[in-house]
């Protein structure tokens, strides 16, 4: 059996695809030892791609305040034990401005959906305001779902990038995961209007999300391999205390690491971070998610006051940490395994 599902790997590292019931026979039957074997080719190719250099990027995740009610999200409207806040145009600026001290040469500013008080407008003018200040930077927002001349505004001021999250390819699931109000078809609609205005745009989906089946992962992979993303974010989905799902199993800490390397063979140059959630399943998660073939590390660089209330899982790390004290921890991890942080825009080839 291994052997077939060895010839599996193979295929997707030569081909760059697989069909949907491939996909399926190699969720439904991976082991360590498979999962060792697409992590060594994938390793290969992302040292083939981008050298022994990982991206950074310094996210500040400046309002926790959220119109939506995802069911697995800690931040989700109905949480009435979330502790809310909201930063200033100037706050934001200077976790930048603190962030370029530190090498830090792509902001992600990350939110709830807090389009009242944070519309497109306002949004294009932070963005403006960050890129005069630091006109060697990328900007990458991650605000959800907005409408096309939002994205076109924000676009215009100069963002670069744009990380929306598809969750699920599974229209069935994603129902599952989200009250009636969200709409499937509106977010995988977004994805296409940011692709189409030019942002170097990421989708992905949390692993092992509660009624997450090998058929809806195969559907995410068939989905990445058509859309095309130049990033992908992906890590185990945790529990939240104050959610529905407080009560389901964390997703596997195996299974995504198995993830990231097939889509590292499937997309070979697409950006890959090794996210914070796989970092809070396993304290070495993050330098395991670059040994299966990640390429990016996104410490955060929101001020350290507000960090433990952007809680989007229990037991989220790094929230006790200043911004140097992050920077520090990630750039020795990397150089453990033999890696370096490198101090660039890094941008999608
Ligand atoms: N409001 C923005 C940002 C959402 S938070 C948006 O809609 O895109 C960023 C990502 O965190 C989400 O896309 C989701 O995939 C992930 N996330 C949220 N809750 C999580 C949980 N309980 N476990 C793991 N990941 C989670």
């Amino acid at each position: 059996m291994t052997k077939n599902l060895k010839t599996l790997i193979d295929k997707l590292e030569t081909e760059h695809t697989l069909t949907k019931p491939e996909w399926v026979t190699l969720f439904d039957n991976f082991d360590d030892e498979l999962r060792a074997y697409a992590a060594e080719k994938a390793r290969a190719v992302s040292l083939r791609e981008f050298g022994n250099k990982i991206y950074i990027r310094g996210i500040v995740e400046f309002s926790n305040v959220c119109k939506n009610d995802c069911l697995y999200c800690g931040i989700r409207a109905s949480n009435s034990n979330a502790n809310r806040y909201r930063l200033t145009d100037d706050e934001i600026l200077s976790c930048c401005d603190e962030g370029y001290g530190y090498g830090f040469r792509t902001f992600v500013l990350q939110s709830g959906e807090d389009h009242k008080e944070y519309p497109a407008s306002r949004m294009a003018e932070i963005v403006r305001k960050i890129k005069s200040a630091h006109p060697d930077c990328a900007v990458t927002l991650s605000l959800g779902e907005m409408e096309y001349d939002d994205y076109r505004l924000m676009r215009e001021a100069g963002a670069d990038r744009y990380l929306l999250r598809h969750e699920t390819a599974t229209k069935a699931l994603y129902q599952k995961l989200h009250p009636e109000a969200m709409s499937f078809e509106h977010r995988m609609e977004c994805l296409h209007w940011l692709k189409d205005l030019g942002y170097q745009t990421g989708a992905g989906m949390m692993i092992g999300a509660p009624y997450q089946t090998s058929d809806n992962l195969a559907d995410d992979m068939l989905f990445l391999r058509e859309f095309e993303p130049q990033m992908i974010g992906t890590g185990p989905f945790l529990p939240h205390k104050d959610t529905p799902f407080k009560d389901k199993a964390k997703g596997s800490y195996e299974l995504t690491l198995f993830v990231l390397s097939l889509c590292r063979l499937m997309l070979p140059d697409v950006l890959l971070p090794a996210t914070t959630a796989l970092g809070t399943i396993r304290p070495d998660g993050r330098e395991q998610g670059v040994l299966a073939g990640a390429n990016v590390i996104m410490p955060n660089l929101s001020p350290t006051a507000v960090r433990k209330k952007y809680m989007l899982y229990d037991g989220k790390i790094c929230t006790e940490d200043s911004t140097d004290k992050c920077k520090n921890c990630v750039q020795a991890r990397m150089k453990r395994i033999g890696y370096e942080v490198e101090i660039t825009r890094g941008d999608h080839k």
